[in-house]
């Protein structure tokens, strides 16, 4: 059946559905410039969609142009793909993974089995060695780089078309020797059609991580406070939820430490808005350095600070909220200012909702700051 496949209509298919690739991405490209990628992998299927379709003049046109020539083209595209991964992910690649100077051996290979002995054969397998090599460096590459969780799917492409032209060029090596490649049918035809499928099933999956890693960003932005990164309120509200059910049903405690900076507006008003935001920043880094694991950290408002610690009476809440006053007040100083806050305690025993709890640490700061501020109260 394979062997019915006429090679040149495939090669004007398959030249044609890889250029739309390349356009569809040259559009991404253009739309969005934070990925520096895209427009590599653009590149990228450009030279191979050319390669393929300079090979359609083979035995028409000039031999130079459909062998040489295209071969060029067709294995710089691949290569690109290194370009655009490097930039897309990151980090340090290593050259085997863009073996340029291969081309010093490849292209007078291509010359040789062209000019001087005329072997199909030989020049498949060069440049299924190539590109077999060329293909297995990008996987194992980025199989090593940090986004490998994230291109799972794109390692896969690489990888199995890296197996797939091993494949063809150890087929090609046993086959009786092949006259023309247009007449080459069988396993060469079905790898005409891999060029296409493998293209597809790249794109879709640099696609596909490029909207999965936007949505883990935004997300993120939604759930973190500007400035200090901590937690924001809405996500507070979320992960209190959590743990406020979880420690119901377990029947553990559950304990929030209300923390408010004392006179934070003498120091805006003293040292201005800049300094200001510097302590809030320094203020996030030292509750959250104190706290363990599994509590939250969270910025409550403009400068409260709410630290939730699950699986924690009040008691040892208050012993908690002692030691975060201790390391606020600890030196160094931002702008060598006095450092103080006022802490409100609650737990959950006997209360139905977080809601509830929070009026109790409330009500506790507030008895804090009459009571004098830089100290801890419970409620
Ligand atoms: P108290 O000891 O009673 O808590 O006094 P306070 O000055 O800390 O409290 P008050 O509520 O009067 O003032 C809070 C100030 O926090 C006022 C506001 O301008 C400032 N603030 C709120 N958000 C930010 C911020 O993001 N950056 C800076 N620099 N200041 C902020
Ligand atoms: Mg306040
Ligand atoms: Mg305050």
């Amino acid at each position: 059946m394979l062997d019915a496949l006429d090679v040149r209509t495939l090669l004007v298919v398959v030249g044609f559905v890889i250029l739309l690739a390349s356009l569809g991405m040259a559009r991404f490209a253009s739309r969005f410039p934070r990925f520096p990628g895209l427009a590599w992998f653009a590149a990228a299927d450009l030279l191979l969609a050319i390669g393929i379709l300079l090979v359609v003049s083979r035995d028409i046109g000039p031999a130079w142009l459909s062998t040489v020539v295209a071969n060029l083209f067709a294995v710089t595209g691949l290569l690109l793909n290194a370009e655009g991964l490097r930039r897309h992910v990151g980090g340090e690649w290593p050259w085997w993974s863009r073996p340029y100077a291969l081309f010093l051996v490849h292209v007078p290979l291509v010359l040789w089995f062209t000019y001087v002995d005329h072997d199909v054969r030989m020049r498949v397998l060069s440049h299924t060695g190539f590109t077999a090599w060329v293909l297995a460096g990008i996987a194992i590459a980025l199989w090593r780089s940090p986004a490998r969780s994230r291109m799972r799917f794109v390692v896969a492409a690489f990888a199995l078309f890296a197996v797939w032209m091993a494949f063809r060029g150890g087929l090609a090596l046993v086959q009786a020797p092949i006259p023309s490649f247009m007449g080459a049918g069988g396993i060469h035809a079905l790898g005409l059609i891999g060029y296409a499928v493998f293209v597809l099933v790249k794109d879709a999956g640099i696609l596909q991580e490029i909207v999965q890693r936007s949505l883990d960003e935004m997300e993120q932005q939604a759930r973190t406070a500007p400035l200090t990164g901590l937690l924001n309120r809405r996500a507070l509200t979320d992960v209190a939820a959590r743990a406020m059910a979880q420690a119901q049903r377990r029947g553990q405690p559950l304990s929030v430490v209300l923390v408010d900076i004392d006179h934070f507006k003498q120091i805006n008003d003293a040292h201005g808005h800049a300094t200001g935001d510097a302590v809030l920043v320094e203020v996030a880094r030292r509750l959250e350095s104190q706290v363990r694991a599994g509590d939250a950290c969270a910025r409550f408002g403009g400068e409260e600070f709410l630290v939730l610690l699950p699986d924690t009476g009040v008691a040892q809440a208050m012993q908690v909220a002692q030691k975060l006053r201790h390391a606020l007040q600890a030196p160094p100083t931002v702008a060598g200012m006095a450092l103080t806050a006022s802490f409100g305690v609650a737990g959950s025993e006997g209360v139905d909702a977080f809601d509830r709890v929070l009026e109790g640490a409330d009500r506790a700061l507030y008895r804090a700051k009459a009571g004098g501020r830089n100290r801890v109260e419970g409620a």
